[in-house]
């Protein structure tokens, strides 16, 4: 079953002196319990077009269903609010909050789905021991590597089970062996989520997307 559907999709810039079609008539369906890869080089429109089937970008034209809801017709506060229970989001950028230590970025998004502290702090304890940083609850993002911020990332991102992870470049700033790390990581999480990576990798599409 299709849980996401792109119709016609098409996202144009107008503020350039040229005009610039990021996205450009895309049609489109990701199936339940896919591990899809997007490659393409450089500027042509993959991030857009994540953004757009996260919610992040409104689309020019065109429409994205996730889930049977059309995301550009989504009042601004039920966005927020289906893009916290069904999206997860982790980008190239770690985008961690810095002043919280890794146990508090985990419990940060759960404790907006306003979970019970008790069942909050087991999960995020054991999940970030199977992320391999079951030393590091206390450690702040800045005192954690590439890699290890990225499987916080990905830790955060589970914590909460979203029908649909999308990945941006996850591996781009990692050198080969924490990326290594990151995509046993996806292949052990594959089973329960629909996932879309977006990579310029064409050695990681293959190995880690079906
Ligand atoms: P990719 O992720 O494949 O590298 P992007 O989706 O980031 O590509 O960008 C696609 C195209 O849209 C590029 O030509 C980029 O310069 C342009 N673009 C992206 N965002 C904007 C923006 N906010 N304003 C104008 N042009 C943009
Ligand atoms: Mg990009």
């Amino acid at each position: 079953m299709s849980i996401i559907h792109i119709n016609n999709l098409t996202k144009t810039y107008h503020d350039t002196e040229v005009p610039v079609y990021a996205v450009n008539g895309i049609d489109l369906s990701f199936e339940e319990g896919e591990f899809a890869a997007i490659v393409g080089p450089s500027g042509c429109g993959k991030t857009t077009l994540m953004n757009m089937i996260g919610g992040l970008e409104v689309p020019t034209s065109g429409n994205v269903v996730v889930d049977g809801s059309i995301m550009s017709e989504l009042s601004s506060n039920n966005l927020i609010d289906f893009r916290l229970r069904n999206i997860g989001f982790v980008f190239q950028a770690y985008n961690l909050i810095p002043v919280l230590t890794a146990k508090e970025n985990v419990e940060f998004i759960m404790q907006l789905q306003n979970w019970d502290k008790k069942k909050m702090d087991a999960r995020t304890i054991s999940l970030l021991e199977s992320v391999g940083l079951g030393d590091k609850l206390h450690s702040k993002p800045n005192q954690l590597s590439g890699g290890q911020q990225q499987r916080l990332c990905i830790a955060r991102c589970i914590a909460v089970e979203p029908d649909v992870i999308l990945m941006d470049e996850p591996c781009s700033a990692l050198d080969p062996i924490a990326t290594a790390r990151i995509e046993d990581l996806m292949q052990e999480i594959k089973k329960d989520y629909t996932i879309i990576i977006v990579t310029h990798n064409m050695q990681q599409a293959a190995r880690v997307s079906d």
